[in-house]
């Protein structure tokens, strides 16, 4: 069985000797294996530490992308370029152990579609990644999917026709997770300890995170939509009731106040809900407009060691050429019409 491992790497010089070294030892001797790096458009040497180590070993292959497409992208491409019975998923920074890959490895063999790693700990992560990433899987649970899994993230392994089946999602906002869930094949979950990352910085500011968890939300469902009529229907009510009430009050009380305050209050929220719901359908249109545009999810700019192309690949620009290909041979790639 081949096992592919694909990688997304952005500015880990400092991690790359110590990730393939425990990779090594985790798959020596077990089994016949790939290691897919896709390097996100690093800056920091990472590109050079990875031409060396691929030069020196033919079973480690890189993508090299021509700027940053963003980690669900790089995961993307190792998708897309993967040729093992059996692909995982994991991150650099060694917080996804390589010696959880075995035991993952041999779950997929009981019939599993999909091996997902459920962190039960997380060593080095701050008391605000903790607790907002608690917020974010139940956010995502509830507006999401109630099938994507609690704590689980890109850490996992996939069957060859997982894979097949994953590469047929080619939106630009992405969100792998959430892909996962709605295909609904059959998964299992292994807890492990995560440990803090060995070297370097997280590559997830704050600012990166709640835009993933948009990305995350509005991807995947229509619910801040449907909430934004809920509101607006809730306060159209409240309106009417006030309506009615002022009515009441000039008519048949006589008491009219001057009334300046309420006016200023209710033109106040009237306009922050109106606005905030035009922002919505807004971001839902933009979502329509990006993904009517058809770009490509990532472009490739080099590899090492790829020789195996996939012709019906959509909606990627692959501008390297493997050994003995001429770069036409990358042509369908680009041609072909996207799939929507
Ligand atoms: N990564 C990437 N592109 C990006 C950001 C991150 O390929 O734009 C990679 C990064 O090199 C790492 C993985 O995605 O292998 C997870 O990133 P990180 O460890 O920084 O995230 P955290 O574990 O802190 O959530
Ligand atoms: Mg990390």
């Amino acid at each position: 069985m081949l096992v592919s491992v694909v990688i997304p790497v952005y500015n880990e010089c400092e991690v790359l000797p110590a990730l393939l070294s425990a990779l090594r030892r985790a798959l020596a001797n077990v089994y016949d294996y790939e290691i897919i790096f896709v390097d996100d458009g690093s800056t920091d040497g990472t590109s050079d530490v990875l031409r060396h180590s691929v030069n020196e070993d033919q079973r480690l292959k890189a993508i090299f992308f021509s700027r940053n497409f963003g980690h669900q992208a790089a995961i993307t491409a190792g998708l897309d370029f993967a040729s093992g019975d059996a692909v995982a998923v994991m991150d650099a920074d060694l917080q996804d152990p390589p010696e959880l890959l075995p035991e993952m490895l041999a779950l997929l063999d009981q019939g599993y579609d999909v091996v997902s790693a459920q962190r039960l700990t997380r060593e080095g992560d701050g008391v605000l990644k903790r607790y907002t990433a608690k917020l974010f899987y139940w956010i995502i649970r509830k507006m999401v999917d109630e099938r994507i899994q609690n704590e689980v993230g890109d850490f996992r392994v996939f069957s060859h026709r997982a894979v097949t089946a994953l590469r047929n999602f080619r939106e630009q906002h992405r969100f792998m997770r959430g892909m996962v869930a709605w295909l609904g094949l059959r998964e299992i979950i292994l807890p492990y300890h995560r440990t803090a990352r060995i070297a370097g910085e997280t590559k997830y500011s704050l600012w990166k995170m709640l835009r993933f968890a948009w990305t995350a939300i509005t991807s995947f469902s229509a619910l801040p939509l449907r909430l934004s009529v809920f509101f607006g229907f809730f306060i159209s009510l409240c309106g009417l009731g006030y309506g009615i009430y002022s009515i009441f009050m000039a008519k048949v009380l006589k008491a009219t106040v001057p009334g300046w305050t309420s006016l200023v209050c209710l033109n106040v929220i009237f306009s922050g809900v109106t606005l905030l719901a035009i922002g919505l359908v807004g971001e839902y249109v933009a979502h329509i407009y990006e993904e009517a545009k058809g770009r490509p999810l990532y472009v490739v700019s080099d590899s090492a060691n790829l020789r195996h192309v996939r012709p019906d690949l959509a909606k990627a620009v692959i501008l390297s050429a493997a050994p003995g290909q001429s770069e036409t041979e990358y042509e369908p790639a680009e041609k072909k019409a996207p799939r929507a």
